[in-house]
């Protein structure tokens, strides 16, 4: 019989303090009648092993927190269509008057030869997993695309603060210094310059902004920025965590539910306190209706470094054991059985805060728990 790996650690951070994931929210909730979890992800490759331990972990809170108050548990999955295509098409440059351009066109806008959009093939393993994860909670995953998210009137009012106080907003948007990107595709050929570099502001007022851009192939094209105009506007990563939040907010408000935010570890901390509270706050928002935030752990390779999408769509990955770089080969080697056993002990992460406050688990952890060969977790302190 082989011996089992010992399985040892300690508490950390508000583990210390607490003994359910709920526990901090137990006087806010006394007023309330739910909680609204918020996740989103770029739908850009099948999930890696990484997106599938923090999904897991937004299905397991949702059942914990419905188990710790006793009330209904709702889940809106944020799908990220806008993001760029890195695998299929990738960018094209282009030279624009003088200078090199990158263009870049989104997961949404992408069309395979099947004729189905590179997002809608790559939610179908998305998909799959949210109907696993209901049979098994009985809470349903609701998908929110990108489209209904940056149409939503408090998401566009938030963008129009944004970018007409710029003062303020851009050191936290922005700290580098670098334009603040607020993108659009070419009607005609969907294809959006991608560091914005001839995009330009027309006109500006508090309630509308006119912007242009500029396509090689169709010349200019523009955009308005208003809560009564459907133009789409793709948005980066901090300009958008920013804006949807007093969407969640209100939304929760209305409805006395309690908004809450699940993303994996590498949002906490510094991103955090610099970028989402300051951004939030400087839109009128008191930290008390902040969304509460749970982090999952982040899932590492053997030396320590983030499983990355990114990484994963540039075939980085031709080292990394079978089954961890994506879910349809996770699936293959592992199994039903293989799920089943993630999926409880993931389970377990959300009923002991020791288990999420911790920083990440290597994929050797979840080589020797898929194989039975990891010890019963010790917790110490
Ligand atoms: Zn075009």
């Amino acid at each position: 019989m082989t011996q089992s790996q010992p399985n040892t650690f300690a508490r950390v951070g508000m583990s210390h303090v607490t003994r359910r994931l709920g526990q901090p929210y137990e006087t806010r909730m006394a007023k309330l009648d739910g909680v609204h979890i918020n996740t989103s992800s770029q739908p850009n490759a099948n999930p890696h092993f990484g997106t599938l331990t923090t999904l897991m972990c937004v299905a397991a809170v949702a059942e914990e927190m419905s188990d710790h108050f006793g009330k209904p548990v709702q889940i809106t999955f944020d799908q990220l269509e806008n993001a760029p295509d890195r695998k299929v098409q990738g960018l094209k440059t282009r030279i624009v008057k003088g200078q090199e351009i990158e263009y870049q066109i989104s997961l949404q806008d992408s069309i395979l030869s099947s004729g189905t959009s590179l997002v809608q093939e790559n939610m179908k393993t998305f998909k799959s997993l949210f109907d696993f994860f209901e049979q098994e909670t009985g809470v349903p995953f609701r998908v929110r695309s990108y489209h209904e998210c940056q149409a939503d009137p408090l998401f566009r009012t938030s963008l129009l603060k944004v970018l007409n106080d710029i003062e303020h907003f851009g050191p936290i948007v922005s700290p580098s210094g670098e334009a603040i990107r607020l993108r659009f595709p070419c009607p005609t050929c969907k294809w959006v310059d991608k560091g914005s570099v001839y995009t330009r502001v027309i006109e500006q007022a508090e309630d509308e902004i006119l912007f242009e851009a500029f396509c090689p192939d169709h010349g200019e094209h523009q955009a308005r920025l208003a809560v009564d105009s459907d133009d789409f506007f793709d948005t980066n990563t901090p300009l958008r965590d920013i804006a949807k939040v007093p969407g969640l907010i209100e939304a929760a408000r209305q409805d006395k539910l309690m908004p809450m935010m699940i993303d994996g570890r590498d949002w906490s901390g510094r991103w955090d306190r610099c970028v989402h509270v300051p951004g939030v706050s400087r839109l009128g928002y008191d930290a008390s209706e902040l969304p509460a935030r749970v982090y999952s752990p982040v899932v590492t390779d053997t030396l320590g470094a983030k499983l990355s999408k990114s990484l994963y769509v540039g075939s980085m990955y031709s080292e990394m054991p079978r089954g961890f770089a994506d879910f349809n080969d996770f699936m293959e080697v592992y199994g039903e059985s293989g799920l089943q056993t993630l999926w409880e002990h993931v389970r377990e992460w959300s009923r002991d805060p020791a288990y999420m406050d911790r920083d990440s688990y290597t994929i050797t952890y979840f080589m020797l728990l898929l194989g039975g060969k990891l010890g019963p977790a010790n917790i110490m302190g």
